[in-house]
C-alpha cells in the first residue's frame, strides 16, 4: 500500500489494529468519552498557549486527520458530486455528523456546507464563538486529499453560537 502519511509522527497505522484491541468491546466508544478527551486537550493547550495558538494546532490535526481519513476510507477517484454524495455517507457511517450541501459552485468549488448533530458541538451551551476548528481542518484536509488544492474551510455559524447546525464556509486557498 502507498504511504500516504501526512504527518511525521502520524498515520493511519498509528492508530493501531483495534479488532485485535478490543475483541469484545470493538470500535465504537461513546461521544461523551470522545469529548471529555478532545475538550480537555483542548483546555489544556488552551491555558499553555492561548486561544489562538490553540486554534490553529486544532485546525492543523484536524487537517493531518481529514487527509487520513481521505486517503483510507474515501475514493478520490469519483466526480465531485458523486465524492460529496459518499462523503455524507461516510461521516454519517462514522457517526460525524449529518452532511448537506448547501450551496455548491462547481468550477470555483467554493461551498457552503452544513453539518447537523455535529460530533464535535451539538449541545454545547451558547457562547461567543464558534468551536469546531477541528472540523475545519478536517474538511479542508479532506478536499485536499481530493482536489491537490488547499483550503480555506471557515466555520460562520455552530451550535456554539445557538444555531442548530454547524455551517462551513469553503474555499481554495491557493488562488493565484
Ligand atoms: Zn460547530
Amino acid at each position: 500500500m502507498a504511504n500516504n502519511s501526512v504527518s511525521l509522527f502520524f498515520s493511519w497505522e498509528s492508530l493501531g489494529d483495534l479488532e485485535i484491541g478490543r475483541p469484545n468491546l470493538g470500535l465504537m466508544a461513546p461521544v461523551l468519552i470522545y469529548r471529555l478527551m478532545h475538550y480537555s486537550v483542548k483546555a489544556v493547550l488552551g491555558e499553555k498557549f492561548g486561544p489562538e495558538a490553540t486554534k490553529e494546532i486544532f485546525i492543523k490535526a484536524g487537517q493531518v486527520a481529514g487527509e487520513t481519513f481521505c486517503h483510507h476510507l474515501l475514493n478520490t477517484r469519483l466526480t465531485l458530486d458523486e465524492f460529496l454524495v459518499e462523503l455524507k455517507k461516510k461521516l454519517l457511517d462514522w457517526k460525524i455528523g449529518i452532511l448537506e450541501i448547501e450551496d455548491i459552485q462547481r468550477h470555483s468549488m467554493d461551498m457552503t456546507l452544513t453539518v447537523a448533530e455535529d460530533l464535535d458541538c451539538s449541545g454545547l451551551p451558547v457562547s461567543d464563538k464558534t468551536f469546531c476548528d477541528y472540523d475545519e481542518g478536517f474538511l479542508a484536509g479532506i478536499l485536499k486529499v481530493y482536489t491537490g488544492r488547499d483550503f480555506l474551510v471557515e466555520e460562520i455559524d455552530c451550535w456554539a453560537t445557538g444555531d442548530r447546525v454547524c455551517r462551513f464556509r469553503v474555499k481554495i486557498q491557493d488562488v493565484t
